[in-house]
């Protein structure tokens, strides 16, 4: 049952000699064989290349000394399609690059790969570009939820939620520009944190929305993604908005996970740790937004968490209810920026008719993107445009900032804050696609987080009658990781929802 084993647990079998990394990566191969066609959560597996990869880790391990091998030295790992991974075809979700093979590493594939020495299973399926909450804006088809195969797992990262969920690989990368590491993470009762921005380097990272994109893992447990997050992080030259050193204390940070993952059983309690509730959040008028299961699990979350010692303070942020609204202003405007490069001429799709330039444009685009890709451009060019500007897109900057600093004084009396991180459960594929509006309201727990730049993670905490997975969410203060990760690691210590399997996948 290697797959029923956590990330910490299969390092050290690798490290005592009990498997070896090829094993494992064929064990993982074949679960994908026989998952995969259900599901639908990789778009792209490579098991040649995975094999020689783990050969390669193998060696590594028999020959270095133990204390200088990363504990991710031979792990295998599902890898969010939006990496650029060299010679592996690298699609976005999209027709755009369905077939472009990136030239290069992104710099988090690199860490993983090059430095950590973990071994890549595959690439996960996603919404196209990053834009949705059910996988279902995917080129390459919808991604099911392995704890029911009629719901979606949640976006984007829907395909490395469910790849992990069933156990198609330990561990996996996501990435977050308004939930899409939390989001799936809840619906399918896994762990993620999407991290301070600026801590993980964007660099070859296909972007959706430059100032609120950010990499992170997603797992089985808090400790594993501490130990992910460990490798991921650190400053990066090649990224403009990575935080240099003067500016993010790495060693502290490094030193603080890496307490988290290698004393995974001594930090027995949560004793002075105070948990800030947000008003508008928990709220007569909340209850009107959530489903009624989900605010049950986090209420009997809460008392979990006071009983490990932690306290509860009310706190405020008046104005995370603009929090989707001005999201989504600001992230198509990003987006429609961003996506003008695929115009058929450097890579990707190209329109086989065309009669000049011009037309080769407008039908490459046409035909390549999907609809609801088309609908961000279309939303990002009117908030940017000339006479719009001052009325849509600065106006939803000015409310960023006032978001940012309704956290900053927040968290002058608490340490972390609790929240659902979703509204509802793992919905019925096809059920919202149809209503954007609905859709975009997926991530009102989730968006504010990304606007104000903060670190936040999603953690099982129960289930709903019908079996679905409920997650509630942690936000922490700038670089307090450690801090939200180490809260969950008590709380997991102390309860089994994150050790749940589906039970089709089990
Ligand atoms: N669901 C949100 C959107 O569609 C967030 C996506 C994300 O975080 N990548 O934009």
């Amino acid at each position: 049952m290697l797959h029923t084993k956590s990330v910490l647990e299969l390092s050290q079998m690798l490290r005592n000699k009990q498997i070896s990394s090829v094993e494992l990566t064929q064990h993982f191969l074949n679960r994908i064989e026989k998952f995969n066609p259900q599901i639908n959560a990789f778009i792209t597996t490579n098991p040649q290349q995975s094999l020689l990869n783990a050969k390669l880790a193998d060696e590594k391990i028999s020959k270095a000394e133990q204390t200088s091998l990363s504990l991710l030295t031979g792990i295998p790992i599902a890898q969010k399609d939006i990496f650029c991974a060299k010679n592996w075809r690298t699609t976005c979700g999209s027709k755009m690059l369905e077939n472009f093979i990136a030239p290069y590493n992104a710099t988090v594939i690199n860490k993983l790969e090059n430095i950590a020495g973990m071994v890549s299973v595959g690439k996960t399926n996603m919404d196209e570009f990053a834009m949705g909450s059910s996988n279902e804006t995917s080129y390459f088809g919808n991604v099911k939820n392995p704890f029911d195969l009629q719901c979606v797992p949640g976006g984007s990262s829907g395909g490395s939620a469910a790849a992990v969920a069933a156990r198609m690989a330990p561990i996996a990368t996501g990435t977050d520009t308004g939930g899409s590491i939390r989001q799936p993470a809840s619906l399918c009762s896994l762990t993620g944190l999407k991290p301070t921005y600026g801590l993980v380097s964007r660099y070859g990272m296909i972007a959706f929305a430059s100032s609120l994109d950010q990499a992170g893992p997603m797992g089985q447990s808090a400790a594993d993604c501490a130990l992910l997050l460990d490798a991921m992080l650190g400053f990066d030259e090649r990224d403009s908005t990575s935080l240099p050193p003067e500016n993010a204390d790495y060693q502290k940070i490094h030193e603080n996970l890496k307490n988290i993952f290698e004393n995974t059983q001594n930090n027995g309690n949560l004793n002075g740790l105070k948990i800030g509730l947000p008003t508008e959040f928990f709220g007569d008028k909340n209850t009107e937004n959530c489903d009624p299961e989900i605010l049950q699990a986090i209420e009997n979350a809460k008392q979990e968490l006071q009983k490990l010692g932690a306290e509860f303070v009310e706190i405020s942020l008046p104005h995370i209810d603009l929090s989707v609204a001005a999201y989504y202003v600001l992230a198509p405007a990003e987006a429609s920026s961003n996506l003008s490069r695929y115009d058929g001429v450097r890579y990707g799709y190209r329109s086989e008719n065309y009669e000049n330039l011009e037309q080769m444009y407008e039908k490459t685009r046409a035909e390549g993107f999907g609809k609801e890709v088309k609908r961000r451009i279309l939303i990002g060019t009117y908030v940017l445009s000339h006479g719009y500007y001052d009325a849509y897109y600065l106006q939803a900057q000015k409310i960023r900032r006032l978001i940012a600093n309704d956290f900053v004084e927040a968290f002058k009396n608490c340490d972390v804050i609790l929240s659902p991180t979703s509204p509802s459960l793992a919905f019925k594929i096809g059920e919202k696609s149809n209503n954007p509006v609905q859709m975009y309201l997926s991530d009102i727990y989730t968006i504010g987080v990304n606007l104000a730049g903060l670190p936040g993670m999603s953690l099982p905490c129960g289930f709903s009658k019908s079996g679905l997975p409920i997650g509630m969410q942690l936000i922490g203060n700038y670089f307090d990781e450690a801090k939200l990760l180490n809260t969950a690691n008590v709380y997991q210590n102390a309860t089994d929802f994150h050790k749940q399997l589906p039970r089709d996948f089990a």
